[in-house]
């Protein structure tokens, strides 16, 4: 079969690679210990539940419209409302099958050749494949753990050109967690006032998984000015683990809601049924179970964050959100593993700890930033501590 040109946009993510090596250790017989969970481990709400029982009961289970059943618009618009003070009519709200259907949908229905999308770094890995399957290219700002992974306005400023299309923004991030402060995304949204043809993507989908006393916001709200050419984007995913449920919404100007429309009739076409009942009723819902998770998470954060700040050679802060740490392993690199071999990169790194003590992490280049690694602390307390110790065994055993 010849294949057809786009494909060779994508590469095979290192994630992938690192979880064939989990399988295939897998099926020796070792047990690995994962720190790799890209999603909450908690139950979905009863409540949501129970509505797809509901609807299965009653045989409601037809095609849906493309841009989401009334009733699924009508809880995105008052979630909007609740949560985020925006105001979107019911032709402004889109629904797909979760959030990365609807950032997919957006950059295929707006992004040509030549156009810019410009990426904070560390990112969430489908970002560039995205942009780059839409036809785009991919421009990346990075930040380091020096600037605690958040860009700086003016390297914002520095990365926009006639070009650029969209900034492409996640806050709280995966991979690091950083969060964006109020004043801080200000700051941002003054260097794009400034230039009216950038288009603003939010994905909000880690707004509910926020510690301390970090508060969410969104560019669009903070800076008003800004709604006309901002796509606000989240999910039910993360905020009430429902991420097999396969539903996400945007809200953004009624043209390229539209647009985003017709690109989905003609793939998946509208959100299953049972999908949307679910979303519909946890959206509806009692929100307290939100604030009771982060804090469950906010302890397991603690955990994972003692034991690998105390592993020679790494060093990591405290994340704001998400469920991640992003831990630099700099103090590694260069150094030898008793078989003798160097670690040379942090993805020689991952697969040492993989191969030695069986504790599965993500290179931090699936994330456009070295030398670092991803660890998740969603996973049972007793994985985290084991876990940690076993990094802290396999860090000391390298010389
Ligand atoms: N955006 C980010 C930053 C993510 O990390 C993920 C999932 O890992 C998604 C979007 C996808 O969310 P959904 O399940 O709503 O498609």
């Amino acid at each position: 079969m010849e294949f057809a040109p786009r494909m060779s946009r994508f590469k095979p993510s290192p994630s992938q690679i690192a979880s064939a090596r989990v399988r295939d250790l897998q099926a020796e017989g070792r047990t690995i210990i994962k720190l790799t969970a890209g999603e909450p481990d908690f139950p979905a709400p009863d409540h949501a539940k129970r509505a797809v029982l509901d609807l299965m009961e009653r045989n409601d289970i037809q095609y849906t419209p493309i841009n989401g059943t009334l009733a699924m618009r009508q809880a995105v618009q008052a979630k909007f409302k609740r949560d985020n003070d925006l105001d979107y009519a019911l032709d402004q709200i889109a629904v797909g099958s979760g959030a990365k259907q609807v950032l997919f949908n957006t950059l295929m229905a707006t992004v040509s050749a030549g156009d810019e999308v410009i990426i904070p770094g560390p990112y969430w890995a489908s970002y560039p494949d995205m942009v780059k399957l839409a036809g785009g290219t991919p421009v990346f700002v990075s930040a380091g753990q020096n600037e605690k992974f958040k860009m700086r306005p003016s390297e914002l400023a520095a990365a926009i050109t006639p070009q650029t299309k969209w900034f492409m923004f996640c806050s709280p991030s995966n991979p690091t967690g950083a969060a964006y402060s109020w004043d801080e995304l200000q700051a941002l949204a003054d260097v794009l006032l400034a230039h009216p043809h950038v288009h603003i993507l939010t994905d909000d989908v880690y707004e509910h998984l926020i510690f301390d006393d970090h508060k969410f916001a969104t560019l669009a709200q903070v800076e008003p000015r800004l709604y006309d050419r901002t796509v606000t984007c989240n999910s039910v995913s993360k905020a009430f683990s429902m991420t097999g449920f396969r539903v996400g919404y945007a809200g953004g100007p009624k043209d390229i809601i539209a647009k985003m429309s017709n690109m989905q009739s003609q793939s998946t076409a509208g959100v299953s049924a049972l999908g949307q009942a679910a979303a519909v009723a946890a959206l509806n819902g009692p929100q307290d179970l939100l604030a009771e998770r982060a804090a469950n998470l906010q302890r397991r954060r603690g955990i994972l964050f003692e034991k690998l700040n105390a592993a020679k050679g790494l060093s990591c802060d405290l994340p704001d959100g998400a469920m991640y740490i992003f831990c630099s392993c700099a103090g590694a690199i260069g150094k030898r593993g008793p078989d003798g071999r160097v670690i040379e990169t942090d993805t020689d790194f991952t697969m040492y700890l993989l191969d030695s003590v069986g504790v599965a992490v993500v290179q931090g280049v699936a994330y456009g930033l070295s030398p670092y690694f991803r660890a998740s602390f969603v996973a049972p307390e007793e994985d985290l501590i084991r876990g940690g110790d076993l990094i802290q065994e396999a860090c000391a055993a390298l010389v």
